[in-house]
């Protein structure tokens, strides 16, 4: 057991009744030992909000190894920070993750939501899984096909696994993405040759484009887009009012801007002192300081109030809230 506060990205105050680190598989192995009532297995909580108490167990995984297990596989340790494999890869010369560079978190959280950016997804590159399995008490490793990837979803999100190390297939041959219109519309400005692009250039071409517009929340409390874009279908309501901010989809389906239905109802929604919106991007909601669960539960609930009174449309939550 360490100490009982709890690092968040929100930086909000967070305490548990018990933290248990998980250092090994044979670390995993003994939770079978435990009666765990209530648990939630955090990483680095970029991608959560959570009230002040947990009444409960919180799970992190602290193996950190990064290890060739074959010519082709490199297995990693779940708490090592996403950023350091993306910079372990770029010396090492295995490719592509390049396209996820400053995505915060750790790599165990990697496959859970199966974490995207730039037109790359993680699951392109997974090979397998190795997790505590809290139902049958057992460590498994489930193959890409049991993971169950799909668009921002995998088999993790049932919360009966305890991911303890990913096996990733790394390219050994730089074949990038450049594909996603405003990475080659960066790679155009800064006159960056296509033919002759490294890994760490298309790597620090992200960081570039992530940083001009994304706040880090090492510098600025936030836990990213805190809305999905919502979908809907395309003749259920007039969507005049989104021109240029929606994005057809098949099967008479439509993506709405939920920075840009944000923006259209914010004049209307007060917004304690502790809160705020990032400047460059309206979608990213930040602790200015102090802020409290109750409040970011307030003001989102009064936004989604806001849009859904005047357009009938629905914003999910993006991050993960956990209430007391
Ligand atoms: C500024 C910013 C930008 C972001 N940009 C992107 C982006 O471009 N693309 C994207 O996909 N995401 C993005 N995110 C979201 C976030 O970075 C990812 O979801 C990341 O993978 C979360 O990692 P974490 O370690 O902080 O996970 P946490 O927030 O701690 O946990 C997230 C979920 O994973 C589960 N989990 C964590 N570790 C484990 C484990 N070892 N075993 C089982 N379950 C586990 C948790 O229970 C929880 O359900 C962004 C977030 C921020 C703050």
């Amino acid at each position: 057991m360490t100490n009982l506060l709890i690092d968040n990205a929100f930086q909000l105050e967070v305490a548990a009744k018990q933290i248990i680190s998980i250092e090994s598989l044979e670390d995993a192995l003994s939770l079978r030992e435990l009666q765990l009532d209530s648990y939630l297995v955090l990483g680095s909580a970029t991608n959560m909000i959570v009230d002040k108490f947990y009444d409960g167990t919180i799970i992190k995984v602290s193996m950190r190894e990064i290890e060739q297990i074959s010519e082709d596989i490199t297995s990693v340790g779940a708490g090592l920070s996403w950023d350091k494999l993306i910079s372990y890869c770029i010396d090492n010369k295995l490719f592509g993750i390049e396209n996820l560079t400053l995505i915060p978190g750790s790599v165990g959280a990697a496959p859970v939501q199966n974490i995207g950016a730039y037109g790359v997804e993680v699951s392109s590159v997974i090979e397998s899984v190795t997790c505590y399995n809290f139902s049958t008490k057992q460590v498994e490793i489930l193959s890409k096909a049991e993971c169950k990837f799909s668009y921002r979803q995998s088999i993790f999100q049932s919360k009966a696994y305890l991911i303890l190390s990913v096996q990733f297939r790394f390219s050994k041959v730089f074949n990038p993405n450049i594909s996603y219109p405003s990475l080659l519309q960066f790679l155009e400005q800064e006159s960056i040759n296509h033919d002759s692009l490294s890994s760490r250039q298309l790597s620090s071409a992200i960081q570039s484009i992530r940083e001009s517009k994304l706040p880090s929340p090492d510098k600025i409390p936030n836990v990213g887009s805190i809305f999905k874009n919502p979908i809907v279908n395309s003749d259920s309501i007039d969507l005049d009012f989104l021109s240029g901010h929606r994005w057809e989809l098949p099967e008479g389906k439509t993506k709405l801007s939920a920075a840009r239905l944000l923006e259209t109802v914010m004049a209307g929604i007060k917004i304690p002192p502790s809160l705020g919106f990032y400047e460059k991007h309206s979608l990213v909601l930040i602790n200015r300081g102090g802020a409290v669960f109750k409040e970011v539960i307030e003001l989102l609930k009064d936004i989604q109030d806001e849009v859904h009174g005047l357009y009938g449309i629905n914003l999910e939550i993006e991050p993960e809230i956990v209430g007391s």
